[in-house]
């Protein structure tokens, strides 16, 4: 998966290589999916929600651009995955998921593979209320149909995040750096997450 998912298509963090290594993945997919862990896909989780597919955890992840010493937020916990490979880059993961059945099955996948640190939170992140703030770093890890702004006021002075903008049909991967007031957003890679509920969500 490292080899041919990630460094083929350009993913060079060799931190990010590395969590990507470590983290097993079989441990966050449902048990009837098991056989399709390392595909170079998305797979359903139930309750109509996803694991991302490997390539696009490792870009977010190498987007944040995290260096060990970071406090993380990430919205939208899901299966526990890409919250396991930021606790494997970062100090400090807190990670908040609406869905109490999804947060308790990433609950007990984090614990079993190491990641017993990760805060896992249930409830609305889309405004940033979960955890202490400020993080250095926040992972929307669903499609939000404008940059939510909230959260960016949860961020340090040199904090980044990273998040899928557009409508529910295709995103791209916004980053937006802050330095104090000023921020600069970059838009790139082309996603397609599940939709972000809650305050910063669609309208229904
Ligand atoms: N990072 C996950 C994939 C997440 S899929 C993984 O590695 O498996 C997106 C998740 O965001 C879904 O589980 C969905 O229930 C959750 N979600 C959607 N809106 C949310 C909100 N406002 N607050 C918290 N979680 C939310």
């Amino acid at each position: 998966m490292v080899e041919r998912q990630l460094r083929r298509r350009g993913i060079r963090d060799a931190r990010v290589l590395d969590a990507m290594s470590r983290v097993p993945r079989e441990v966050f997919v449902p048990a009837e999916r098991r056989k399709q862990a390392y595909d170079d896909d998305a797979l359903p989780l139930g309750y109509g929600q996803t694991i991302s597919q490997p390539y696009v955890v490792a870009a977010m992840c190498e987007l944040l651009g995290l260096t060990g010493d970071e406090r993380v937020l990430e919205v939208g916990t899901g299966s526990g995955y890409a919250a396991a490979v930021l606790d494997e880059l970062a100090a400090h993961v807190v990670t908040v998921e609406l869905i109490p059945e999804l947060a308790a099955a990433a609950r007990s996948a984090l614990d079993e593979t190491g990641h017993g640190d990760v805060e896992v939170r249930t409830g609305d992140g889309s405004l940033g209320d979960a955890g202490e703030p400020p993080f250095d770093a926040i992972l929307v890890s669903a499609a939000a149909p404008e940059l939510p702004l909230q959260l960016l006021d949860r961020l340090t002075d040199a904090g980044r995040m990273v998040c899928p903008v557009g409508p529910q049909s295709g995103q791209r991967l916004v980053v937006v750096e802050r330095r104090g007031n000023e921020t600069t957003t970059t838009a790139g890679l082309r996603c397609r997450f599940v939709p972000l509920r809650g305050a910063a969500g669609y309208p229904e």
